[in-house]
């Protein structure tokens, strides 16, 4: 069954002055949400993405070997072979779903490009799902962690630009602020430019407005992107926008780190420290450094500086997504 899930959400929320946020469309795997479409008839439903992050995004679940006609309950399987081709069996039956699964994950991944997909959420270890170090057994039946489900590698193969991760991954807090970050950057990339007339001036004000975002994740790329911005006109805007999203998704991969941000903190307060009083500047390096200790969250310099930047209305940064990348209800950095 192929099942599209629309909720009214109430978002788009203006966060700041310039920053919408609009609703991120995830794909997940349906038994994360609480459906009892495993093959034990259960499910596997994760408080987060249910209780937490779901008033933010819209799903669309699939479950791969249901919708592919094994039903539920169904024999257990597995992996086996050759990892980097691996077979789909039936653990105790030995029966080979492989062309089942596959032949059904080139038609869904079809039906997805339908969707505008922003990212995608895999139930870890599933033979058909899992993204990272899925167990691939060898033909004496010994285990290895080495392999990727079925159906998650044919939506990887299809979407290389779209932000996937898993929910156990995402119990770690800095891979879940940037997962987050990604899916509603992608959101952004797609409804402020590639779904607009493009044209060179949007993607520089694009690139302007996440100037401090990027360097949060890589100088590198941030300089790179710059360069290409910069030689626009050797581009088409279609051919520009091309390049340039594919390396902007490519810079946010890169997990932000204290460091960076503490870089990016100090140049945000160089925009306006001049104004400030001795006490108040004191006080901003102060928060700043007890972030860099660890002994405050990411939340608390940031909190002071958007106050800044309100009261003195210091109009560049005001744009900047660094300051709001996400719904401020999510609490992200207050565990960064
Ligand atoms: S892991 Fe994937 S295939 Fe298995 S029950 Fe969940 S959604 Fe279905």
């Amino acid at each position: 069954m192929v099942r599209v899930q629309r909720k009214k959400i109430s978002l788009p929320e203006r966060e700041g002055k310039h920053i919408i946020h609009e609703t991120p469309r995830i794909g997940i795997s349906q038994c994360l949400l609480g459906d009892e479409v495993r093959y034990d008839g259960g499910h596997k439903r994760d408080i987060f993405l249910t209780d937490v992050l779901a008033p933010f995004v819209e799903w669309v679940p699939v479950c791969p070997e249901v919708e592919a006609g094994l039903g539920t309950p169904r024999e257990a399987m597995h992996l086996a072979g050759n990892p980097h081709a691996p077979r789909l069996l039936t653990i105790r039956t030995k029966i080979d779903h492989t062309v089942t699964l596959q032949g059904f994950s080139q038609r869904r991944v079809k039906e997805l490009r339908g969707t505008d997909l922003d990212g995608y959420i895999f139930k870890k270890n599933s033979p058909s799902c899992g993204l990272h170090r899925v167990k691939v057994y060898s033909e004496k039946g010994h285990p290895g962690k080495q392999g990727i489900g079925i159906f998650s590698s044919a939506m990887q193969e299809a979407f290389p630009l779209l932000p996937v991760e898993e929910e156990g991954r995402l119990n770690d807090a800095p891979i879940r602020e940037n997962f987050i970050v990604r899916i509603f950057c992608y959101r952004r990339w797609k409804t402020q430019v590639q779904q607009q007339r493009i044209t060179r001036g949007i993607i520089v004000d694009f690139h302007a407005r996440h100037k401090y975002l990027l360097l949060t994740h890589s100088r590198s790329h941030y300089h790179d992107l710059g360069q290409l911005v910069s030689k626009a006109g050797d581009y088409t805007p279609r051919d520009l926008a091309t390049r340039y999203g594919a390396l902007f998704m490519d810079a946010l991969k890169i997990k932000a780190t204290v460091r960076k941000h503490v870089n990016v903190l100090q140049h945000l307060a160089g925009h306006f420290s001049k104004q400030l009083s001795t006490i108040e500047r004191t006080e901003l390096q102060e928060t700043i450094q007890d972030y860099h200790q660890h002994f405050t969250p990411l939340a608390v310099p940031l909190t002071l500086i958007k106050h800044y930047v309100r009261i003195l209305a210091v109009p560049y940064l005001l744009d900047q997504v660094y300051l709001n990348p996400h719904p401020k209800e999510l609490l992200l950095r207050n565990h960064v």
